[in-house]
């Protein structure tokens, strides 16, 4: 297929534009609605595994909800996540309260987002599960747009826009 030619549905290797709006719980978390679409590269892991195996198969215009399960989003919650950390290492500056979210240096010095999900007399849980691990995505979706990646693309196995080359 040349790079002119106009994928006319979605394969491996397409660049999909891609309207949607996420629901979890009944809540609306996430949609492009008044803002622009979504566009990545077909079979490259660059959106979660579960949506985008439904998507093969479909032509611009078409619309689809998806159903995608907690191990095919963002994973079952991982009990050994949760950590418990004495209160006397936590500074003062945060706020000691369920719900409350925060950032935190492992020994090699990467940042790690956790959240209070107990505050005990000595101890506080965290919980560095990602907050949506264990929890069923809701997708409605709409293809409006396919097109040929770019060599560099597909050798990057992502898309670039005008803002974002690398
Ligand atoms: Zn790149």
């Amino acid at each position: 297929m040349s790079e002119q030619e106009k994928p006319q549905e979605v394969t491996d290797d397409v660049v999909v534009s891609m309207e949607y709006t996420l629901t979890v719980d009944g809540d609306i978390l996430d949609s492009t609605e008044d803002g622009e679409p979504l566009d990545f590269l077909q079979g490259h892991r660059n959106i979660i595994p579960g949506l985008e195996k439904e998507l093969y198969g479909l032509s611009e215009g078409d619309t689809k909800d998806v159903k995608v399960i907690a191990a095919e989003a963002y994973g079952e919650i991982d009990l050994e996540a949760l950590m418990d950390v004495p209160r006397s290492e936590f500074p003062p500056t945060i706020p000691l309260e369920t719900g409350t979210e925060l950032q935190v240096k492992d020994k090699e010095g990467e940042v790690r987002y956790a959240t209070i999900t107990e505050v005990g007399a000595k101890n506080v849980q965290l919980d560095f599960n990602h907050p949506l691990a264990g929890k069923e995505l809701n997708f409605e979706i709409k293809v409006v747009g396919l097109r040929s990646p770019t060599t560099e693309e597909l050798s990057h196995g992502h898309v670039h826009s005008e803002d974002h080359q690398h």
